[in-house]
């Protein structure tokens, strides 16, 4: 184990070191990483960074010390949910990410159940494919999960959802729309089933919270998913994925203010003061907050409106190629900005491995997240991907001929890693 040098290093070189250290890094600048990074554009970078720099130091613990960015927050939360279409009872807070928002959902459904139900061995009903951050909340907060298969298209599956759920239901999961294949589930259904047991209801908008009020606006046809539908009760949204904020902020929202009550947690009888925590943080970087507010109020509705336009644009060209390429199809009918490419077993000739066509991709720097199953390549799509995608399905095509036939031993797939 290296120890911290004893004397310290001059500014220039520890920067110098950093920037060295980032060469093996994914390029996402040049737009041939689809996920992780989203980028809105040179003028967003320089409200981001300048916001960043005025912001640094300072801690949202306490916003009576820092009353900006309780404004911040307050005004982040209202604007979020004036897009998803809360009335003036629905309250939220910023987080540090979509866990953190799904986190406090499920936390405050456990809450809530055990309050007005009785429930005391609470239990979550979701679609196997809503994101593994609600197992991590299930895991963390002791909620047993019931996973449901969902139907050949990837939506839910509401009637068999509707086996699983009983009097210890504290929470119903649906998407809008899922990670894996960006399809959207059945919001209506999944609401109504959730109030039949007296259950909460949370919409997983980390992806689609800040691309589905602009796609509707585009005049896409959105199906309802937001505080419109009737027994939604809480709602994520990702600021620091297609908001275009830099990462660190995301958007939980709860339909009333009652509600809200049961993720906050307040503690008067200790030595250190009354201490009142909205989520799952302790001390808060002001900085991911005051981006996401010098970004929102930068791009503004026709910012965002211009930047899905751009992004649907892209993500319609990718899977029109991959479609039209023979030995790879398109998982699910996405409509957004998520495509999961694979093998086509209908397809003519030689099967595509499509691990194998990951690995000749990166080759070429194109990277993609690898799920299973069935095995396939994920892309969220972006503007950051903004005038590759031509070179793209050219490079595609050439790959899908290249790998014909070969397979690869790795069949790991990795979203997230610990060290
Ligand atoms: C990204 C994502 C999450 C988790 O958010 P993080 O910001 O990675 O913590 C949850 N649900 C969906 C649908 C997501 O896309």
């Amino acid at each position: 184990m290296d120890e911290l040098s004893k004397q310290g290093r001059p500014v220039d070189e520890v920067i110098a070191e950093l920037t060295e250290k980032r060469a093996n890094d994914v390029k996402w600048a040049d737009g041939k990483t689809f996920g992780m990074v989203y980028d809105g554009g040179p003028s967003v970078h320089e409200v981001a960074e300048q916001a960043a720099r005025l912001y640094l130091h300072e801690n949202a613990l306490n916003t009576q010390a820092f009353p900006s960015l309780a404004a911040i927050q307050r005004e982040v939360v209202g604007w979020t949910s004036a897009l998803l279409n809360g009335d003036d009872d629905v309250a939220g807070f910023l987080t540090s990410g979509g866990t953190e928002s799904i986190l406090c959902a499920v936390l405050a459904a456990r809450k809530r159940a055990a309050a007005e139900r009785g429930v005391i061995a609470p239990e979550i009903v979701l679609p196997e494919t809503a994101h593994a951050a609600f197992h991590k909340a299930a895991d963390n907060f002791g909620l047993i999960v019931r996973k449901v298969a969902v139907k050949a298209d990837y939506t839910a599956d509401v009637d068999a959802m509707a086996l699983a759920v009983n009097e210890n239901t504290a929470l119903v999961v649906g998407s809008a729309p899922q990670y894996p294949q960006g399809v959207q589930d059945d919001i209506p259904a999944i609401a109504a089933l959730a109030q039949s047991v007296g259950a909460s209801c949370h919409v997983d908008a980390c992806m689609g919270g800040f691309v589905l009020p602009f796609a509707e606006r585009l005049g896409r046809e959105v199906s309802p998913w937001d505080f419109r539908v009737d027994g939604v009760t809480t709602i994520s949204a990702d600021i620091h994925k297609l908001g275009y904020a830099p990462k660190g902020v995301s958007v939980i929202l709860h339909r009333t203010k009652e509600l809200r009550k049961y993720q906050t947690f307040v503690f008067g009888d200790w030595l250190g003061g009354f201490y009142a925590s909205p989520n799952m943080q302790g001390t808060r970087s002001g900085l991911p907050m005051a981006c996401a507010w010098a970004v929102m109020q930068h791009l503004g509705i026709d910012g965002y409106v211009d930047l899905t336009r751009q992004t649907l644009i892209n993500a319609d060209k990718m899977r029109a190629g991959i479609m039209a390429i023979d030995g790879i199809k398109v998982l699910g009918d996405g409509q957004f900005h998520l495509v999961a490419m694979a093998s086509d077993p209908d397809a003519s000739g030689t099967p595509v491995d499509a691990f194998a066509l990951g690995d000749a991709l990166l080759e070429r720097g194109w990277y993609h997240d690898r799920q299973t199953p069935p095995d396939n390549l994920h892309s969220t799509v972006s503007n950051t991907n903004s005038g590759v995608i031509d070179d793209y399905l050219t490079d595609l095509e050439a790959c899908v001929a290249a790998v014909r036939g070969d397979t690869t031993d790795d069949r790991s797939t990795t979203y997230a890693t610990l060290e």
